[in-house]
């Protein structure tokens, strides 16, 4: 750096949607209400986690709109990380159930594009791509989830493979999953350096030695689970990077979990529930309060657009990333709390019911918005290191 001269500890820029990424939220705009007609979906909050449709991910793969960044020789439609952002904020604003290929298509499927060998690639992409491969991420253990690198999970050289024992939790889909990325120690840590000695390994969880069992919701629903291996052979073609490459893939995949508009839509689909409940007569109140969130809204938006430009330029923002997460998940929460505060008590009737089903899974999923992918606290330190104050 040039002496006197100060690089900018968080960089965010405005970036631009072009003629393509419009005609695009068009073409999503027409799908998803002629799917809603159709009755194919409920809109739902936190859809992005819980509403679960193979048949709607199928039906996305056929239309391009998963894989939309990767190269077509594996599966993907050669679209900008901006356009992808297009067809995330729009099915997300509408509450479509997305769940099924959310991760893979968010984040492991770009992990094994960026740091996979390209046997890997042919053999993983085109199927995340056609909406049919789910994945799940085993990043977090019983004792280890903010300090990940203290995982106990282990991979030990075997002839042809690794030998794969421990226990992940939390692991969201895995029921459903085809495969889980698991972040395992495959070496004890250099003295002074507890980052090193950590790899990632793709584990088939059809493969024997995998155990999944279900951890119910207070609501009864069960999305996420325990998952053991005991003795699991894991083939050496599965390790994903190169051995010990671990910590720096956790940390490039973490910008790509933190950064996306579900950071801040998860209860999006009671704003215009709420707004057909209130009808025109609005009311002072209520129409500061509304104003208010639509204002921070728009900035969130603005700022995890950003992110997903930085990426698309090979970028790295873990710091920008964390601050989208951070602020957009106290948006999220903030909505129900709002809707509360404004809404008509006396809603009767199909709007009054879904309005009040609307709200009491956004009140019920809000606790984890804070906590999955990184607690708030987390962030703070991450965004405080890049600003220089810690
Ligand atoms: C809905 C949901 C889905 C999830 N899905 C997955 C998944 O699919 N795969 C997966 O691997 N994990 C998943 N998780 C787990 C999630 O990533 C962890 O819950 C999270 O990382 C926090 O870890 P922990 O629960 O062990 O809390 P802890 O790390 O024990 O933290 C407890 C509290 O202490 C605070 N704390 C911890 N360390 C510090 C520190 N150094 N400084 C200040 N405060 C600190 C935390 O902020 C938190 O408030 C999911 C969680 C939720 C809620």
């Amino acid at each position: 750096m040039t002496a006197g001269v100060e690089t900018p500890a968080l960089l965010l820029a405005v970036p631009e949607f072009g003629a393509a990424a419009q005609e695009l939220r068009q073409d999503v705009r027409r799908f998803i209400d002629e799917a809603r007609a159709a009755g194919d979906f409920v809109p739902r909050c936190d859809a992005w986690l819980a509403g679960f449709s193979a048949d709607f991910s199928r039906e996305l793969g056929r239309r391009g709109w998963i894989g939309m960044t990767w190269p077509a020789r594996y599966g993907g439609h050669e679209r900008t990380a901006l356009e992808r952002f297009v067809v995330a904020e729009e099915l997300l604003a509408a509450g479509a159930p997305v769940a099924a290929h959310w991760i893979a298509d968010r984040q492991s499927g770009p992990q094994i594009y960026r740091h996979g060998t390209d046997a890997q690639r042919e053999r993983f992409l085109p199927d995340i791509a056609r909406g049919v491969s789910y994945f799940s991420l085993g990043m977090s253990e019983p004792d280890s989830g903010s300090d990940l690198a203290s995982v106990r999970t282990t991979a030990r050289r075997v002839s042809g493979g690794w030998r794969l024992n421990g226990t992940k939790v939390w692991t969201s889909h895995a029921h459903h999953a085809h495969y889980v990325t698991v972040l395992c120690r495959t070496a004890d840590s250099e003295p002074g350096n507890r980052h090193s000695g950590l790899s990632i390994v793709i584990v088939d969880l059809a493969a024997q030695g995998v155990t999944v069992r279900p951890i119910q919701l207070i609501t009864g629903e069960h999305h996420f689970n325990e998952v053991t291996f005991q003795d699991v052979l894991v083939p050496d073609d599965m390790l994903l990077g190169e051995e010990g490459a671990g910590w720096r893939l956790v940390t490039a995949e973490l910008s790509l979990e933190r950064s996306g508009p579900e950071r801040f839509l998860s209860t999006f689909a009671l704003l215009p529930e709420l707004m057909r409940m209130l009808g025109p007569e609005v009311g002072d109140r209520a129409a500061a309060e509304i104003g208010r969130l639509i204002a921070e809204l728009c900035t969130l938006r603005q700022m995890s657009a950003s992110v997903a430009a930085m990426i698309d330029a090979g970028q790295d923002p873990v710091a920008e990333a964390a601050l989208v997460k951070d602020l957009g998940t106290r948006f999220e929460q903030q909505v129900p709390e709002v809707v509360r505060l404004v809404a008509r008590a006396d809603a009767s009737g199909e709007a009054g019911a879904t309005f009040a089903r609307l709200l009491s899974e956004a009140v019920l999923a809000a606790p984890g918005f804070t906590l999955r992918g990184g607690t708030t606290e987390i962030l703070r330190g991450i965004t405080a290191r890049a600003l220089g104050v810690r």
